[in-house]
């Protein structure tokens, strides 16, 4: 049954018996107050009045005016009265035996008056005995419903006093405590309510809420495990080596790659700080050096019986918590790039250049001597027409050279099969012969080289001859080429702390800023320009000097001139 039916038959019942009981009490009280007035007017009365009678009648003798007056009223008043049966008969009698006796006054009449006046009395007394039978009759009645009524009360007010508190109190405590179970994350609790329909409900709808939970709990745990099986199995299935350190170095992730390049256990490593780790591994030590710096170059490793090639990059993990605000750090991880296959096309593209511009050059140096031979007029004279063809087909016979000349330095520098003869040169030497080389391009252009010596004689530096020289000559043969007509280049050699500084600057268009990293670059030339070149001076420049241990840059504007300058050890 539902609690609120109970409530309501219950609290209903107790107020319809309380009802019931206060209109029965009032009906028996109102005619107990009836019993009472009827015993009061019709019996009470009249026997006051026969009293009155006899009291006058006593008197009659002594002041028989006043009696017979009283005797009158008072018997008027009895005749008003007349309830009981057999009374007015009594009255009646009373009347004449008062008359004969007010006519002819004797005791013996005087006796018959008393005696009527006696029997009216004894009616009026047996009258009050009787309505007061009815009287008792009628409160035993109102004590009986009274009674019954109050005892169901009493049992219904026992029976919810004892019962309801405990039918919602219980319920309540044990819901209670289910809801603290959940709270606590045991989704295996469950309520059983017994008996009201209500309780039943809310305890239905609980367990399946906690079975739902349960459910959610268990299904986004496995969807987590899941979730990081999958990024296990990418991570590991990854040609890049990938190390986790935590914000203590510790070491809580790393990938098969980064195990079979570090040659290292998975178990041996995981939960140890990668300083530990680094005490008994070459690469890690390596990796551990650079860590705050990563290396520009690539890392190269052994592994799987070949050179593999790494690019190193460390990528701090930084993260903001649930209901934080700032970030905060929890880690990093290393990632070592692999780019072998990039390294192993590159090394291809390489040879196939050498071998071609190795190829070339035997053939294009014999066409060229062939027109050397023709242009001597050692096989007949040669009209104007005929030289000018001849001048031309020499002029791009000795680009091609100097293009598988280039090529060939290149993949050169590139196979690291360069050798460098390292010796103490005079810097103005160097300056002097590139000069030299470009004396003819620059007079084509009227443009004046200025040289400018700001070291002593003595001042010398460590570096090979011929490759200054050659990155010289490519400095001042681009200066020339971006130079306007009549303009002036000026060479200047400094002195720095461990350094002599070489620097040509010319007055032509300049270079944008945002190209001066990449001028250095293979095959890179500035967008816009049709110039006849390769883009490789540059980059074979960069080479030769960084081979040498020293530094090259470019400082310039657009349309404000440009200066090409290298750094090379002092001897
Ligand atoms: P190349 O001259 O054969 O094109 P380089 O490597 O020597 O190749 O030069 C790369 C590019 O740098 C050139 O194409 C040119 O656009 C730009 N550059 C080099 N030197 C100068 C200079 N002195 N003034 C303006 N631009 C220059």
């Amino acid at each position: 049954m539902k609690i609120k039916t109970k409530l309501t038959l219950g609290v209903g019942l107790l107020f319809v018996l309380i009802v019931l009981l206060s209109v029965i009490g009032s009906v028996y009280i109102n005619k107990l107050k009836s019993d009472t007035e009827k015993i009061l007017i019709a019996n009470y009365n009249s026997l006051e009045f026969s009293q009155n009678m006899l009291l006058a009648l006593d008197k009659i003798n002594t002041d028989s005016a006043i009696a017979i007056k009283d005797f009158k009223k008072n018997n008027i008043l009895q005749e008003k009265n007349l309830t009981e049966f057999g009374e007015k008969e009594a009255t009646q009698n009373l009347n004449l035996h008062f008359e004969s006796y007010l006519k002819q006054p004797n005791p013996e009449k005087e006796k018959l008056i008393r005696e009527d006046l006696v029997k009216i009395m004894a009616l009026n007394m047996k009258g009050i005995e009787r309505k007061s039978d009815i009287a008792i009759i009628t409160a035993e009645n109102a004590t009986f419903w009274i009674v019954s009524l109050g005892t169901v009360c009493f049992l219904i007010s026992f029976i919810l006093l004892f019962n309801l508190p405990q039918t919602i109190a219980e319920p309540i405590n044990q819901l209670t405590f289910s809801i603290r179970q959940i709270a606590n994350k045991n989704y295996n609790e469950r309520v059983h309510f017994k008996g009201s329909e209500e309780f039943n409900d809310l305890a239905n709808s609980f367990n399946i809420m906690a079975e739902k939970l349960q459910e959610y709990e268990s299904s986004t745990l496995s969807k987590q495990l899941m979730d990081k099986k999958r990024i296990e199995t990418l991570v590991n299935n990854m040609h890049d080596a990938v190390i986790g350190l935590d914000e203590n170095n510790f070491i809580y992730m790393i990938n098969d790659e980064a195990l079979k390049i570090t040659n290292l256990n998975k178990e041996e490593i995981i939960g140890k700080t990668v300083h530990e780790v680094a005490i008994n591994n070459d690469l890690i030590r390596e990796l551990l050096k650079n860590i705050d710096n990563p290396l520009k170059e690539p890392l190269k490793i052994a592994a799987d019986n070949k050179e593999n090639y790494f690019d190193q990059e460390i990528v701090p993990i930084n993260i903001v918590k649930t209901g934080e605000k700032e970030k905060k750090y929890i880690g990093k991880v290393i990632l070592l790039r692999n780019i072998t296959p990039f390294k192993e096309l590159d090394f291809a593209k390489t040879n196939f250049i050498a071998t071609i511009s190795h190829e070339l050059k035997t053939p294009i140096s014999a066409i060229k001597m062939g027109v050397q031979l023709l242009g001597n007029q050692k096989f007949g004279a040669l009209n104007d027409q005929q030289q000018e063809l001849l001048k031309s087909i020499n002029e791009d016979g000795q680009r091609l050279l100097d293009i598988t000349g280039e090529l060939l330095n290149l993949s050169q520098v590139e196979t690291g099969n360069i050798r460098l003869h390292i010796e103490n040169c005079s810097p103005e030497k160097i300056v002097q012969t590139a000069i030299k080389n470009v004396e003819i391009l620059a007079e084509q252009k009227n443009i004046s080289i200025i040289t400018e010596l700001n070291i002593s004689e003595n001042d010398m530096i460590t570096a090979d001859f011929d490759k200054t020289v050659w990155v010289m000559n490519n400095f001042l043969g681009n200066a020339i080429k971006h130079s306007f007509q009549d303009e002036k280049i000026q060479v200047i050699i400094d002195k720095l702390e461990n350094f002599i500084q070489f620097s040509v600057t010319d007055s032509g268009n300049g270079i944008d800023e945002k190209y001066h990293r990449q001028v250095f670059d293979r095959y890179f030339q500035v967008p816009g320009e049709h110039q006849n070149g390769t883009g490789l001076g540059l980059a074979i420049s960069k080479n030769f000097i960084e081979k040498q241990h020293g530094e090259i840059g470019v400082k310039s504007s657009l349309n404000q001139g440009s200066t090409f300058y290298f750094k090379l050890p002092l001897a």
